[in-house]
C-alpha cells in the first residue's frame, strides 16, 4: 500500500512517536511524506520514505496530486486544529480528494491507530483492485 504521511508542526512529534510504535507495519508499505515530516520520521525510525517538498513549498499539493491520480491508499494527516484557518485551503482540498476516491484518511492519532490496525488485518486490500482497474483504464 502507498501511505502518505503529513503532520502540522504541532503534531510532528506525535507523528514521529506513532511511526516508531508502528514501524514494523509501516516498513512493509511504500511511504511518502511532506519534506519536514518525512525527514523527522526517517531520522527517528530509519524507515525508507519518499520525501516531497516541505508543506509551505508545495509538498501538500504534490501529495494532493498523487491522491488525484488515486495513487495513495491511505493518508495519515495529523492536523493541528489550532492552525490559522485561512491557511486551511490546501488541507481541505487534500481531504476533499480523499473523499472523492474513497481513500482511508486519518486526521488524528486516534483514527490513525484504527487505520493501521485495519491495514495489518488486510482491511484495505480492496485498494489493490481499485488501482488495478485504474491501471487497466490507462
Ligand atoms: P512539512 O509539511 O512536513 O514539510 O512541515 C507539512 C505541513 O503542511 O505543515
Amino acid at each position: 500500500m502507498n501511505i502518505a504521511l503529513v503532520a502540522h508542526d504541532a503534531k510532528k512529534e506525535l507523528m514521529v512517536q506513532f511511526c516508531i510504535a508502528y514501524c514494523g507495519i509501516l516498513s512493509r508499505n511504500q511511504l511518502c511524506a511532506t519534506g519536514t515530516t518525512g525527514k523527522l520520521i526517517a531520522k527517528a525510525t530509519g524507515l525508507e520514505i519518499s520525501r516531497y517538498l516541505s508543506g509551505c513549498q508545495g509538498g501538500d499539493q504534490q501529495i494532493t496530486a498523487r491522491i488525484a491520480y488515486n495513487e495513495i491508499d491511505i493518508l495519515l494527516f495529523f492536523r493541528d486544529p489550532l492552525v490559522d484557518r485561512s491557511k486551511e485551503v490546501n488541507d481541505i482540498e487534500m481531504l476533499r480528494l480523499c473523499d472523492m476516491y474513497n481513500i482511508p484518511v486519518a486526521t488524528n492519532i486516534a483514527t490513525a491507530e484504527a487505520l493501521i490496525h485495519g491495514l495489518e488485518r488486510g482491511d484495505f486490500e480492496w485498494r489493490n483492485f481499485v488501482n488495478k482497474i485504474k491501471q487497466d483504464i490507462y
